[in-house]
């Protein structure tokens, strides 16, 4: 007999079915048992008469088989609280697939109360609680459109590496140590920057990607060390292009996942940087004008500065990243005085955060290299970072531009989550550990000996 989704034995009055799920609860009513069943569809009431082999032992969170007929309730018997409460199944039979040990914790409430170290720790159970099931549902349900969106509008998906060459980006790399080349490494991408360059050289011409990005910086609440971005990049194309195509992307996204939420303005208003800063003090203003948790005030703000002044050293730093194209009224600016250079960036702006930002990109070898001269960036120091793409830049590429997207910040407004954790499957703490596995940890010497590092405590 073929398994039936609970959202379907719901439909399915009258007929005999068999389904599979954990037991969400269970009541003792003298000759017989109730017991909620749950799955990925939904929960149905399941009425089992001890006469049955093993029902008596059964607790919440076991893993069962049940085989009954599907009977409608009488009337003063329906439960509105759940989709399937015009029914129940009259177990035939009770197979019990694997027992559990009671839970750490609640799974059925919010568990917003529960310490959030051991939610984390048991991660695998705290992903059964109906809020993360629809966190994640909701996840994949944008991911799934972002991919449908951008394949109808001619973008392709490719894939670039994790083990990666450290770029300059702004954040501290994660690194990973070569065994075959021992004293060289790997870096994971802070983002796919370079490599999405490339593809535009390649001849690719629209190009996304879902990325996993990978930043060792300070711990703060809203960041996690690896973060999933939407990234794209284009050719042969405007500033106001990219702005479209985003603005289109996230209206269906948002009519078609999150139909609850209204956008404030459409199309998104488009502010420049300095009026922006002057008026609301921030790069990143909150524009709702009412306080529905329901609105959504997208906005792109424009017309970054192409430097600022480092704050470790002195010099300039860039304001975004050094292949962001610097607005081209501006470029006689570019050693007279970095300072005042605009440059071709924006920012997706969302309730006062920044969800977004990408940059038309310097295409011309011998502008991309005055960009590094400002930067104080040395002849050979070029050479060794950019080297492969001042190289590729010589034959033949076309004037291209893109954009992040951080999703999970994204789906975390969207979701009314206060913490990016709440939309990630496994997420780190604040501390940057992942407790179920124990990650990170120390590794064996063997591993060590292998790739030829030692380790020096603090002195
Ligand atoms: N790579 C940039 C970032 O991760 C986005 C971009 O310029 O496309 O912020």
């Amino acid at each position: 007999m073929k398994r039936t989704l609970i959202a379907e034995a719901a439909e399915s009055a009258g007929q005999q079915v068999k389904i599979n799920g954990w037991v969400n609860g269970c009541r003792d009513h003298g000759g017989v048992i109730f017991m909620d069943i749950r799955d990925r569809s939904g929960i149905i009431q399941v009425v089992c008469p001890k006469k049955l082999p093993q029902v008596e032992l059964i607790r919440p969170e076991w893993v069962l088989e049940v085989v009954g007929q599907v009977n409608k309730r009488p009337e003063n018997m329906v439960n509105d609280k759940i989709d399937t409460g015009q029914v129940e199944i009259k177990a035939e039979s009770v197979t019990v697939l694997s027992a559990a040990e009671t839970p750490p914790f609640d799974l059925k409430e919010e568990g917003y109360e529960i310490n959030e170290e051991i939610r984390l720790r048991y991660r695998y159970l705290d992903l059964r609680r109906p809020r993360l099931q629809r966190n994640l549902t909701r996840r994949h349900q944008v991911f799934n459109l972002a991919r449908q969106f951008l394949s109808q509008e001619g973008f392709r998906e490719v894939d670039t590496p994790i083990l990666a060459r450290s770029t300059p980006e702004g954040a501290r790399d994660f690194v990973v140590p070569s065994r075959s080349y021992p004293g060289s490494f790997y870096a994971l991408p802070q983002s796919p920057q370079q490599y999405k360059q490339m593809l535009m050289v390649g001849g690719l011409e629209r190009y996304f990607q879902i990325a996993r990005c990978f930043r060792d910086e300070d711990f703060r609440a809203d960041r996690q060390a690896e973060f999933t971005q939407l990234d794209i990049e284009m050719s042969f194309i405007e500033q106001e292009d990219i702005l479209s195509l985003i603005e289109n992307l996230f209206r269906q996204i948002v009519e078609q996942v999150f139909p609850e939420k209204r956008i404030q303005q459409f199309p998104f208003p488009r502010l420049f940087y300095d009026d922006v800063m002057q008026k609301y003090q921030s790069d990143r203003p909150d524009l709702r004008t009412s306080s529905d948790p329901n609105e959504l005030a997208f906005a792109f703000v424009i017309d970054f500065p192409m430097f600022e002044q480092q704050t470790e050293r002195k010099g300039w730093a860039p304001v975004h990243h050094p292949f962001t194209r610097p607005q081209t009224e501006d470029i006689d600016l570019l050693k007279k005085d970095p300072g005042k250079v605009k440059a071709f960036q924006y920012d997706l702006v969302l309730n006062g955060s920044e969800v977004g930002g990408g940059s038309l990109r310097t295409y011309r070898p011998e502008m991309l290299q005055a960009v590094f001269e400002v930067l104080g960036h040395k002849e050979q120091e070029i050479k060794d970072n950019f080297g492969h793409l001042l190289e590729a830049f010589q034959y033949g590429v076309p004037p291209h531009g893109g954009i992040a997207v951080g999703l999970d910040r994204f789906l975390a407004m969207v979701l009314n989550e206060k913490n990016i954790r709440e939309v990630i499957p496994f997420p780190k703490t604040e501390a940057g550990r992942e407790l179920m596995t124990g990650a990170p940890a120390p590794i064996t010497d063997d591993q060590m000996r292998e790739i030829k590092l030692e380790f020096q405590k603090d002195q």
